[in-house]
């Protein structure tokens, strides 16, 4: 079938960001980013998490990270998001020093809800995201049952280690959602 326009319809699919942050206002910083992406066109922000203090991963010295999730619907395939993302960063001042270093603030595709997809510059779901339990809390406030790698948010978190994860603000005590 064809559109009225000719056009094949595009699909719309949920997609789950992952945001991260330990240099300046990471709060402020955060809420721009999901105003960058809520005001693309093509995107459409349906909730965000709860904040989250957390311990600093994979480089441990550090500051301390502060760390949500946003969900999103879009008709925009991966890669085209990814762009969007890095322009969020781009546009918090977000420079790229040192692997898993201090940054102003993150944005990791987490999932996709019509699948999985790989390329040079883009694997989802994160490939990290399972033993990341600064990811998955945040994940699991907006969707404990989503399933990743053959088992649920929930699960993954349950089998990682939560110390100094702690729940900072409810998502309407931070976030600027209309
Ligand atoms: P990590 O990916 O381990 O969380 P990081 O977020 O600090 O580390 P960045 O420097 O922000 O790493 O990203 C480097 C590149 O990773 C991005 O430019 C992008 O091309 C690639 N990348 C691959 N998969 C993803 C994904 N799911 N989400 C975001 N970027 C990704
Ligand atoms: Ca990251
Ligand atoms: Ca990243």
């Amino acid at each position: 079938m064809s559109t009225r326009s000719g056009e094949a319809a595009k699909a719309r699919s949920r997609a789950w960001i992952g945001l991260g942050g330990n240099i300046g206002d990471v709060e402020a910083a955060m809420r721009a980013a999901v105003a960058h992406l809520g005001g693309h066109e093509r995107i459409d922000v349906e909730a965000v998490s709860a904040l989250y203090s957390t311990p600093p991963w994979g480089v441990t010295d550090q500051p301390g990270f502060l760390n949500a999730c946003t969900r999103l619907i879009t008709d925009l395939r991966p890669e085209a998001l990814l762009d969007v993302c890095l322009a969020a960063e781009a546009a918090q001042d977000r420079v790229r020093e040192q692997k898993w270093g201090p940054r102003t603030i993150d944005l990791d595709i987490l999932a996709f809800e019509a699948g999985s997809y790989s390329s040079a510059r883009l694997q989802v779901p994160h490939p990290r995201l399972a033993e990341r339990a600064f990811a998955l809390a945040p994940l699991a406030d907006l969707d404990p049952g989503l399933l990743v790698g053959g088992r649920t948010v929930s699960q993954w978190l349950a089998e990682c280690d939560t110390s100094g994860i702690e729940q900072l603000k409810s998502a309407v005590d931070w976030a600027d959602l209309d």
